[in-house]
């Protein structure tokens, strides 16, 4: 479902991806951890099209993400092809970003209504179900300022699922949480995983979640993936003497 093939991404002399591949199937969940600096985030936001990459092509549902095939050649991508290739792809990052002057449910249904076009009465029967899902339909009428930072969080989840993207990134959705609600939004993820058949990308410091909820941890150290087995191996019996200090370091 999403395929790096020799990506680099460089800041001017800085190294941030050096050719990296990485792949995820379809409806897996990979966890991506590693030392602070070593590109993690910055694989999510290339795949968000937040940054251009410099080599390399990164596929997502078997399609190049920003170019197009012309005439067996490929030629960057036409707005349209962008943002159907965007749509594909559903972000929550560690700061929720809710729109601060709409309620819980406006700001589930302000993308498809806006952006997909789907009927608002579609639109909020959907948003509702989600926002049950992720339990929060009580308070579907809040503005954001009214809820706490897990609850914040809960609604970015429904709203980006919202949007129906195949694939689901995650950066470090817990970090900005205070510890009493850390659980409610890793309970939301855990039920992503067990009831949806997404495919997911994620992030994060918190090594018992990954440990708990990934079928794949990817241990990135300085652009490239040192190591990645599943989490019980990767955890358990680390092969590399990068993994293994990193693991020590953080435990
Ligand atoms: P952390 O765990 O601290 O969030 P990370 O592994 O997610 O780190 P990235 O955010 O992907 O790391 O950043 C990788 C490197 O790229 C870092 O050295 C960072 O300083 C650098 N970097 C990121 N964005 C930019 C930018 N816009 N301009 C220059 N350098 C950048």
């Amino acid at each position: 479902m999403v395929r790096f093939k020799k990506v680099a991404k460089r800041y001017g002399s800085l190294t941030v991806l050096e050719h990296l591949d990485l792949d995820v199937a379809e409806g897996e969940m990979v966890t991506i951890i590693g030392p602070s600096g070593s590109g993690k985030t910055t694989v999510l936001r290339t795949l968000m099209t937040l940054e251009r990459i410099n080599e390399g092509v990164i596929y997502v549902d078997g399609k190049p993400l920003t170019h197009m095939e012309k005439d067996g050649k490929l030629v960057p991508a036409s707005q349209k092809y962008l943002r159907a290739m965007r749509s594909k792809i559903g972000m929550c990052f560690q700061h929720f970003n809710l729109f601060p002057h709409m309620t819980a449910l406006e700001n589930c249904m302000e993308g498809p209504v806006h952006v997909l076009g789907i009927p608002r009465k579609q639109a909020r029967e959907r948003s509702e179900e989600l926002l049950e899902m992720v339990g929060m339909a009580d308070k579907r009428d809040q503005h954001p300022s009214r809820l706490s930072g897990g609850q914040q969080q809960r609604v970015a989840i429904a709203r980006a699922l919202a949007m129906r993207p195949k694939v689901m990134l995650f950066d470090e959705v817990t970090s900005a949480l205070d510890p009493e609600v850390i659980g409610e939004v890793t309970n939301v993820i855990r039920r992503l995983v067990s009831d949806y058949n997404l495919t997911m990308l994620m992030v994060t410091h918190q090594m018992g979640f990954a440990r708990d909820i990934s079928d794949r941890v990817c241990f990135f150290y300085r652009g490239r993936i040192e190591e990645q087995a599943p989490p019980s191996e990767l955890f358990g019996d680390p092969k590399s003497d990068r993994t293994r200090q990193f693991l020590s370091a953080v435990k």
